[in-house]
This record gives C-alpha cells, sequence and structure tokens, in this order.
C-alpha cells in the first residue's frame, strides 16, 4: 500500500503539515475533522478562505489540496476521533499527525498510535508558543511517558481566551509534516525523546530531552491501558500546550 499520513485536525496544524507532506511528495493523506469552516478559523487554517465558511472541513481541506496538487489522493474522515474508531483509523495509516487542540483527543491518539504500533508527530500552539515530539512505532517513549494523566477539567485557559497567533501553528504544522514525510521516507524521526518549544516572541526553539517512563501507563512494562476505553477521554476542555 502507498504510505500515507493520517491527520488529526484539519485546522491551523493540519493544515500546514498537509502542505508540507504534499511538497515531500508524499501522494496519499487522511485526514479526520468533523467539524465545518468558521469565519474565525482563517487566520491560521491556511487551506481555506472566505468561501468555504459552513462547509465541511475535509472537503475543503481536500480540494484546497487538489488544487496544487492534483496527483495527491486524500481521504476524508468526517467523524469525530474517538475511542470507538481510534485504533480502525491509526491502523489504516503508516504515520499519524496529531493537531488536534483538546487533551483527551491528545492522550487518546497517542495510545492509539502506542496500542497500532504507528508513530506519531504531537504538534500544540497556543498564543505566542508551539510544541511538538515524536512518538516512535510503539511507544518508548511517547507523549504519556512525559505528560503521565490528563490535566483535571477547567485547568488552563479556554480556547476562545487562550486564542493563538497565526503563524505560529504554522511553523510547528510545517515542521509535523516534514517530521511525518521524513517518517514515510524511511529516514529516522528527528523529534524521538525530544520536546521541542518554539517562542515566536523571543524567535527561539529549545529542546528539552526525556527518556522512556518505566511507570508509563500505556507503553512501560506495567502498562495498564490495553484497550480504548471512552471513560478514560472525556471531552474536554481546549488544550494549552
Ligand atoms: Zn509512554
Amino acid at each position: 500500500m502507498t504510505p500515507a499520513a493520517l491527520i488529526l485536525g484539519a485546522g491551523g496544524l493540519g493544515c500546514p503539515a498537509a502542505l508540507a507532506l504534499a511538497a515531500a511528495g508524499i501522494t496519499r493523506l487522511g485526514v479526520v475533522d468533523d467539524d465545518r469552516v468558521e469565519a474565525s478559523n482563517l487566520h491560521r487554517q491556511v487551506l481555506f478562505g472566505d468561501a468555504d465558511v459552513g462547509e465541511l472541513k475535509v472537503v475543503a481541506f481536500a480540494r484546497a489540496l487538489a488544487r496544487r496538487y492534483p496527483g495527491l489522493a486524500v481521504e476524508m474522515h468526517p467523524v469525530r476521533f474517538d475511542a470507538g474508531n481510534a485504533l480502525e483509523l491509526v491502523a489504516g495509516y503508516g504515520v499519524i499527525v496529531d493537531g488536534t487542540d483538546n487533551f483527551a483527543t491528545r492522550f487518546l491518539a497517542n495510545d492509539a498510535a502506542v496500542l497500532a504500533r504507528r508513530p506519531l508527530v504531537h504538534g500544540a500552539a497556543v498564543g505566542l508558543h508551539g510544541q511538538l515530539l515524536t512518538v516512535p512505532a510503539g511507544g518508548h517513549p511517547c507523549y504519556r511517558c512525559l505528560f503521565e494523566e490528563l490535566p483535571p477539567a477547567g485547568v488552563g485557559p479556554s480556547c476562545a481566551d487562550a486564542g493563538v497567533l497565526g503563524p505560529v501553528p504554522g511553523v510547528i504544522g510545517a515542521l509535523q509534516g516534514v517530521e511525518a514525510a521524513r517518517i514515510l521516507e524511511g529516514e529516522t524521526p528527528a523529534f524521538v525523546g525530544r520536546l521541542v518549544q518554539y517562542d515566536s516572541q523571543a524567535m527561539s526553539f529549545r529542546t528539552v530531552r526525556y527518556n522512556p517512563n518505566p511507570l508509563c501507563a500505556v507503553c512501560g512494562p506495567g502498562a495498564r491501558i490495553r484497550a480504548l476505553l471512552p471513560a478514560n477521554y472525556p471531552a474536554g476542555d481546549c488544550a494549552p500546550l
């Protein structure tokens, strides 16, 4: 099967990630999103324009990519990524690009990727800051090795309060796309065991190195997460980093 990337979220991270993957020569992408384009998305969701407002994001996303890259096949999944469909979606692709915007979905994406033994490129952006890291196939280390558990609801600002400077997800999403293309091409991923933090005010990148966590609930030797249970991923807040 043609190597392909699955992009979770056709948003501020997913749009530039898709452009980077297509520019790198990847010819098959999947995209998961059940939202519609809103006018407030346009400053950072660079595949969409005014005429797309109200359209399903996956449809506008595929149409915009088809105009630029006629040889690119985009598989649309206009569904919410949840504990019921995560494993099946993830298992159908060679690498997962996490461009979601809340903690529950991020932990779900990580756990699904580890259980399905698929590499995952995590990215997040809020305000003037962004971050990314790569989970290799099977974990070791994974996102949960570093962040462990979902924070309780109500921690941190809401998405509406926090906002994000448009170019920040552009930088992070493009790096996610390049990293995912490297993985599909058989190269060594750059961000395994490295949390890269981007500060757009200082124009700086900082790397925090981390190791597999032997107590990790999904990739550690005593892992307790063996299946994806909906109760473990309660829909919640927008996620700051
Ligand atoms: Zn782990």
